[in-house]
């Protein structure tokens, strides 16, 4: 794992722009024929829209993260008819579980996995009523990020940026199932089947990367000295921050109402979390863990009869030291 960022970022990158960066030098040096990934649709710059690219110059059109869903690998066999044979593709890691699926029969000669964490996801049309409850101008905003230091940012077209501490989100007035159950029980957020990750959850402020396997190894050296890396700090305890999601994850769950900070308190204890709250790979650990317990939780009230086959053995390790254990029927 590393801390990490371009020593120039890329403009218009959500972070600096490292998974872009790796995709055009997979094409400047011929290693790919095609790069599969997301660019803006035409009509609605959030709404991700599948492409292949095969010039370099192609990829600065997809930097950005834009929130939904969207059929990505429904370009697979259309890059196989047109003979591509060496092929990268940037996924999020529901994307990356059908690659993986699907790869063998697809025959690639190469196939490079650029993968982005994913903690949640919804569809455009969900997303920009977000956008409506967290902004005056809505339609005049061209970038949000939930950042590791408990704020959003929110930059608008006329070069305007707002952070806004999480504790201060109109989260309450989103309805139960603004995030579906599919990522509320997605037990993979780091997107372990690719074959490097590029976060920024443990970077503090930088990106973090996860080279996972030979080929993410041969990814990361393509940036030779245009990227900047060093180890990931780690600082604050996630228990306590864990323990307290949980406790209000199941209140939810059960239909109960959040438990709600007073509003004065809020500023401050937005103020005060970034400053003690877990940071670094702690922060990393805290919403993996999250995420675990959260999966639990709502799979457990809302689809028991799938627990045994969809909640692997290492969640629940994650899971055991916030009291949550399977039972018999649980476990495969
Ligand atoms: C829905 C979603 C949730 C995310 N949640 C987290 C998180 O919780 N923690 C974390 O560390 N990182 C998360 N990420 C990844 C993060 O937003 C950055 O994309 C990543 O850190 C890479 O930054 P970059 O500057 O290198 O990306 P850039 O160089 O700007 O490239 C971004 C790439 O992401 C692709 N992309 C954009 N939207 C989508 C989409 N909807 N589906 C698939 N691919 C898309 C683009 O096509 C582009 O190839 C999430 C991404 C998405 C799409």
């Amino acid at each position: 794992m590393l801390r990490a960022s371009l020593a120039v970022p890329s403009a218009g990158a959500q972070w600096s722009g490292i998974t872009t960066r790796i995709a055009e030098r997979l094409l400047e040096t011929g290693a790919v024929d095609a790069v599969l990934t997301m660019a803006p649709d035409p009509d609605d710059s959030w709404r991700p829209m599948p492409v292949l690219v095969t010039e370099a110059s192609g990829m600065a059109q997809c930097r950005g993260m834009r929130m939904g869903y969207a059929p990505l690998l429904a370009l697979v066999e259309p890059a196989r008819a047109q003979g591509f044979k060496r092929l990268a593709v940037i996924g999020i890691p529901c994307q990356v579980y059908a690659l993986r699926a699907l790869e063998k029969s697809l025959g690639f000669e190469r196939l490079f996995v650029i993968g982005t964490p994913c903690s949640d996801n919804t569809t455009t049309e969900r997303f920009h009523q977000f956008l409506e409850l967290i902004s005056e101008q809505p339609d005049d905003i061209t970038y949000l990020e939930f950042r590791a230091d408990y704020h959003v940012e929110i930059r608008y077209k006329d070069g305007r940026k707002k952070a806004v501490p999480f504790l201060m989100l109109p989260l309450s007035k989103l309805p139960n199932d603004f995030f579906p159950l599919t990522c509320r029980t997605c037990v993979d957020y780091t997107n372990v089947l690719a074959d490097i990750t590029v976060g920024y959850m443990g970077g503090e402020g930088e990106q973090w990367l996860i080279v996972r396997n030979e080929r993410g190894a041969e990814l990361l050296s393509l940036l030779g000295n245009e990227i900047r890396t060093q180890v990931p700090g780690s600082k604050g305890k996630r228990f306590g921050p864990v323990k307290g999601f949980l406790a209000n994850v199941e209140r939810a769950a059960g239909g109960l109402p959040l438990r709600k900070m007073p509003q004065w308190l809020r500023p401050i204890v937005g103020w005060l979390m970034p400053k003690i709250g877990p940071r670094g790979l702690e922060f990393a650990r805290a919403r993996v863990e999250m995420k675990a317990v959260e999966s639990i939780v709502h799979l457990r009230r809302e689809k028991p009869g799938r627990m045994k086959n969809m909640v692997p053995e290492h969640v629940w390790k994650l899971a055991e030291p916030y009291g949550l254990k399977p039972t018999a029927e649980e476990r495969k």
